[in-house]
């Protein structure tokens, strides 16, 4: 994908993004109202957006980078509570991991950096009840599918989305031990994670748009040992 291409299906999944937030709004404030204080559809409805509002004024010619880097920071500087600086922070530090662009490469260090930032800041690990066990799994997944098993990234984050959904799965029978919902200790018990919630409908946001991008596309993935430069040879 050029440039202007990936410019564009960046703008497109963070514009899908808002919209889902929006939709959802009600349903993840609900499910913060069982173990929380009520506000994370509320909270990241504003945060995306205040994301809408700094995009639409933005030079035409900002690369995917300072893209990134500003809707982290519109995050981190917009929202109130613990999801919005959590996000927004990750998405600001990972964003340099995109200097050279989106390549299945550069989005497998995007990840990781998120993953690291989220875990450095928040201190939570897998089975505290919070986004983390949606991201974690999801991050190894597209790491290890695009690395290790040589999958072109759609089909790569296809399985991190299904990863991210079993993360979010997880989250309802375990005890919170980070964020607002350990307060109730047991009591947190039986109720999904709104923060793992909201990771999954990003993500799948993203799947979507990547979808659209990405279908038949083997270009991306110009570095992988396993697709060759040339034709192969008729036998
Ligand atoms: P607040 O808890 O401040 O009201 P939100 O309601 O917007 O903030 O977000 C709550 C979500 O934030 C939780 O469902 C959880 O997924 C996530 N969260 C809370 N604390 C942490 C943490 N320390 N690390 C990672 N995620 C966290
Ligand atoms: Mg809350």
């Amino acid at each position: 994908m050029d440039e202007t291409r990936q410019r564009e299906a960046l703008l497109e999944a963070i514009e899908n993004i808002a919209d889902r937030i929006d939709e959802e709004r009600e349903y993840l404030t609900e499910l913060d109202s069982a173990i929380g204080d009520a506000d994370h559809g509320a909270n990241l409805n504003r945060g995306f957006k205040a994301v809408m509002e700094k995009l639409e004024a933005m030079d035409d010619d900002a690369d995917v980078q300072e893209i990134a880097k500003t809707v982290g920071m519109t995050l981190v500087s917009e929202v109130g509570g613990a999801a919005g600086p959590l996000y927004g922070g990750s998405a600001m530090t990972a964003s340099t991991e995109l200097e050279d662009g989106i390549t299945a490469e550069s989005s497998v260090a995007f990840a990781e950096a998120f993953l690291e930032k989220l875990q450095d800041r928040g201190d939570a690990r897998v089975g505290d009840k919070t986004m983390v066990d949606a991201i974690t799994p999801a991050v190894h997944t597209y790491k290890k599918s695009i690395e290790q098993d040589d999958l072109p990234p759609l089909e790569a984050l296809a399985k991190a989305v299904d990863a991210a959904e079993r993360g979010v799965e997880f989250t309802v029978p375990i005890r919170a031990s980070k964020g607002r919902a350990s307060f109730l200790g047991w009591r947190s018990t039986g109720h999904q994670d709104p923060g793992a919630t909201s990771t999954l409908f990003m993500l799948e946001e993203i799947l979507a748009v990547a979808e659209q991008y990405l279908e038949g596309d083997t270009d991306v993935d110009a570095t992988s040992p396993t697709i060759p430069d040339e034709e192969p040879e008729e036998e």
